[in-house]
Formats: C-alpha cells, structure tokens, sequence
C-alpha cells in the first residue's frame, strides 16, 4: 500500500485529514479546443471542441479536474448553459462541503435540475479526481479496481472518399491499430454499404470494423444498407435512426442482420433499460457526458453487463486528456468492452495536459497516478479558454 494512504487510513490523522477535505472553490472553465482536422459525421461537422471545464480545490491545498464535451445533438448542452449549470445550480451546492461524500453531492447535483448530463459529469468528474489525490489511489481503483490495465481503442473513419478512409486506416494498422468505426448516414446507403465492404477487403478479416450513422438514416437506408454490408462483417451498427425512434430502432432490430448498438438514444439508465425491453439493441455506447458523470457511467456499465448488453464505452470528438483519463480508467473496471472503446484526444491539435494520454501500437495503458492520473496545464487551459 501506498505509505501516505496507509498512513491516513491507520490512525487519529487520518481522520482529522480525511474531515479536512472541504471544497473551497468550484470553478467552470469554457473552452474551445482546435482540432487536427475536420470530423464530419451525419448532421454535425466540427471543426473545434467547446468543451467545459470544471476546477475544483480543496482547502487543504488539492485541485481536482473535469471535463465535458458540449453536444447539442446528443445531450442537448450547449456551452453557455454548461457554465451557468455550474455556477448558478451546482456549485452552490458543494462549495464548502465535503468531498469525500461525493456520493451525496453527485446525488444533490443530479437531482438540482433535469438532464444538463455534461454540467453534471465535468462537477462529478473534478470532485472525483480531487478525491482520488487525497487519498493517493486512482479513479479505477476509486470505483472497485482494475480488470485490465491496458485498452485497445478504436479508430473513427470519416473521409468524404472510400480511397482516402482505405489510406487512414491501412496507416492505422500499421501503427497497430486493430479496430475501426465507420461514420455512415452521409451518403447513399449502398454507396456506403460498398465502402464498408471495400474497407474490409483491405483490412482483412482480423481487425474489428462497427458502423455509426449518428441518426442520419431513415428505417429504408437503415434496412438496406445493413442487408448490403453484411460481406463487411461489421460488429454493430450504431444508431441509425433518430434518437426520439425507439419503436423504429425495435423494428429495424428486428430485421437487421447487424446488431445494433444504441447512443444518442440513450441518455440515461432509463431509457438504456427500455431500449434493452424493447429488444431495440443488442449494446450501448456509453458517455459520461450523457450518464451525467463518473458514479453513473459505472452503474450503466454494471447494468450492461448484467444483461448481456454490449458495451462501447466512448467519449464525445474531441475531449482533451482529461476526459479520455477518466474514459481508460472506467474502460478498466467495464466487465465487458465486446464493443470496444474510443478517447478522442488525438483529435486535437492541443491537449491540456504537458504529457497527453498517447495511444502506442493501438493501445493506451491506464494512468497509475492517483485521480485521474494526469497533470492538467494551467497555462494551456489559459491560452484556450474562452473570455
Ligand atoms: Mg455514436
């Protein structure tokens, strides 16, 4: 055991320094992250991340990190209304409290005011993180501990040419990359359904290949292309219809001869359960940004493997290492990840942290340093943080 952690937990000190956790400020950070290029996907096109920050510091001294990707066409939040869901509605209520009953706190935030998942993810995330560094252990080990120390991400196609996402991700491999997601939901199905089959030929049949139309299909295209791409051998097709389509998605699972995996969807434990009765998915990527934070994200993913559902654990493009931190170490504790994981970091063209979370040969290895396990850049939130 770590000598400080056993030196806390043993005597009289520790629990007048456990007691000395209290939360002196909260802040909400708006920025805006440049990424390397374009990511285009069906209705969105982005070309920099604005993402919310959340900083929180103890009064002995620790500062805990957070991080939420703004997602108007999946959570709804828009950056503006991240900041004031921080400053007027949660941090009244942690400011000054403990935070080591951070499962009372994440409950009080959770119910202060509907949806507003990211506001509430970045605050659950930072206090988390905070924790972590009091007591010297890291977020997986936080929420039950490691089943797995190292990950093998996937890697999102989206060039407007088949030849150009055929180059990308032949690259990919070779640097080791061993699984890749396909946006769809952009062009004609069967010209996509080709290009599916076209991008498993020159992969070969060793790699994990999925779909995903982020809603950009109609029941038809959905249908025809799933019949069409079947040569693709694809693991799952991601959301094709709109995220209000439940019955839609329930029949088009019916008749799919790919499974489908459910996101924009699926914003909470709720409507994660009612997909799932329905039979409308065979797994769920799961966000913190749409679970509302760290302690959410872990119960879907009990849930989940609780009922045989796959899961995709991911984060929204881009979040900086700060989010994608908290994505490897809840990859970590997932029971299953049969559907595969994505951090989106080495998106952008700056991340926050000096040493950013790197993916090597296809696979990124968990932070072992408490918390988080990273070291956020005050001088780079700064040069990005929006006035
Ligand atoms: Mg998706």
């Amino acid at each position: 055991m770590d000598e400080t952690l056993a030196h806390r937990t043993a005597g009289p000190r520790a629990q007048s320094d456990a007691a000395s956790l209290r939360i002196a400020r909260i802040e909400a950070i708006p920025v805006a992250l440049p990424l390397r290029k374009p990511v285009v996907m069906a209705g969105e096109r982005i070309d920099r991340a604005y993402n919310l920050l959340v900083r929180v510091a103890s009064e002995n001294g620790l500062t805990g990190w957070g991080e939420a990707a703004s997602a108007p066409l999946m959570t709804g939040d828009v950056l503006p209304g991240m900041v004031a869901a921080v400053n007027d509605h949660l941090a009244p209520l942690v400011t000054g409290q403990d935070a080591l009953r951070r499962a009372e706190l994440a409950q009080r935030c959770a119910h202060a005011l509907l949806h507003n998942t990211g506001a509430k993810c970045a605050v659950d995330m930072a206090i988390n993180d905070l924790v972590g560094h009091h007591l010297g252990v890291s977020l997986a080990d936080l929420f039950g501990g490691s089943l797995r120390e190292t990950l093998q991400p996937m890697y999102l196609l989206g060039n407007p040419k088949v030849e150009d996402d055929i180059a990308e991700a032949k690259g990919k491999l070779d640097e080791g990359w061993s699984f890749f997601k396909l946006k769809i939901g952009i062009k004609h199905p069967l010209e996509e359904a080709r290009a599916a089959i076209e991008i498993r030929r020159h992969l070969g049949d060793g790699v994990a290949l999925c779909a995903d139309a982020n809603m950009g299909m109609t029941f038809a295209h959905a249908r025809l292309f799933a019949e069409r791409a079947q040569e693709a051998n694809l693991l799952f097709m991601e959301q094709p219809l709109h995220s209000d389509d439940a019955d839609g998605m329930a029949e088009l699972a019916r008749v799919s001869p790919i499974p489908l995996n459910g996101d924009e969807s699926i914003g909470s434990l709720a409507s994660l359960l009612s997909l799932h009765r329905s039979g409308a998915i065979q797994g769920a990527n799961i966000k913190t940004i749409k679970m509302g934070g760290i302690s959410p994200t872990v119960q879907a993913m009990s849930v989940c493997g609780a009922l045989g559902l796959r899961i995709n654990l991911a984060g929204k493009v881009a979040e900086s290492s700060i989010a994608a931190a908290a994505i490897v170490q809840l990859g970590c504790v997932a029971p299953n990840l049969d559907w595969g994981l994505n951090i989106t970091n080495h998106y952008l063209a700056e991340d926050l942290t000096d040493a950013p979370l790197t993916i090597e040969r296809g696979t990124v290895s968990r932070p072992r340093e408490p918390g988080l396990g990273i070291r956020v850049s005050e001088s780079r939130v700064n040069r990005l943080r929006l006035k």
